[in-house]
């Protein structure tokens, strides 16, 4: 892989970090998709608790995501009546299907690290 070098800054704790984007990729971004990458980069390295916490936003946008569409679709596809589902970074959401045929949704963060 042949990348790119950048300098950018935490928007939270305005530390420089070094980011790494792949020459392939760089061809085909556009300024903002490359600020974008960057940020993005930073959000996911930065060790800031700020960074942290935005990290956990995302993470649990992205499986309360999950949780409402694929595993939604599981249950339906296999008709089944519950399910479960734990992650490492502590998000729990289950899914119950209510006397109706309705399905519940739950999820919960799990505030302990
Ligand atoms: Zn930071």
């Amino acid at each position: 892989m042949t990348a790119h070098t950048t300098e950018a800054v935490c928007n939270f704790c305005g530390q420089a970090m070094i980011v790494e984007i792949d020459l392939e990729k760089l061809r085909n971004m556009t300024t903002t998709e490359k600020s974008e990458y960057t940020d993005d980069y930073i959000v996911r390295n930065c060790s800031c608790d700020k960074a942290k916490a935005k990290r956990k936003e995302i993470l649990h946008k992205n499986f309360k995501r999950f949780i409402h569409s694929e595993v939604c679709q599981f249950l339906d596809k296999f008709d089944l009546d519950e399910m479960s589902i734990k992650t490492s970074e502590g998000f729990k959401g289950k899914v119950k299907r209510d006397t109706a045929g309705n399905l519940k949704i739950e999820t919960t963060i799990n505030e302990v690290v």
